[in-house]
C-alpha cells in the first residue's frame, strides 16, 4: 500500500537502548542560543554555561530519563515492527549506530554513494 511515494529504502540505524540512553540522556541544550551540548562526547568548557554565549545549559524535556523510556517504548510499539515489515519488501538496509557518529555517518556514506 503505497499511497504517497515509492520507498527505495528504510535504513535501520541499529543500537542497543543502553547506548540510546547514555547518548540522550547526556544532551543539554542552551536556553540562549539553543547549542547542544553532551556531558560525555562534547561537554561544555565551563559546567552548566554556553561556549558560545555564556547563557544556562538545560536539560530538555524530551531527553530526560523517563522522556527516553517512554520514546524506547513508542518506539518498539510503533517503529519497529517496520523493520521487518522493510525487511520482507527487501529494502532494507542496516547502519550500525553503535560507534562515534562520524563512522556512522561513513557507513551510511557507503550504502548510500553521492552520485
Ligand atoms: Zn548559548
Amino acid at each position: 500500500m503505497e499511497t504517497f511515494a515509492k520507498i527505495d529504502a528504510a535504513v535501520n540505524f541499529d543500537i542497543a537502548d543502553e547506548a540510546v540512553v547514555d547518548r540522550l540522556g547526556g544532551r543539554v541544550c542552551c536556553k540562549e542560543c539553543g547549542q547542544m551540548f553532551h556531558l560525555k562526547f562534547n561537554p561544555p568548557k565551563v559546567s552548566g554555561k554556553c561556549d558560545k554565549c555564556g547563557g544556562e545549559l538545560y536539560t530538555r524535556d524530551d531527553d530526560k530519563p523517563e522522556s527516553i523510556k517512554h520514546r524506547l517504548e513508542v518506539y518498539r510499539e510503533s517503529t519497529a515492527p517496520l523493520i521487518d515489515f522493510y525487511k520482507n519488501k527487501g529494502n532494507l538496509v542496516d547502519v550500525d549506530a553503535r560507534p562515534a557518529p562520524e563512522a556512522v555517518l561513513k557507513e551510511f556514506e557507503t550504502k548510500f554513494p553521492k552520485n
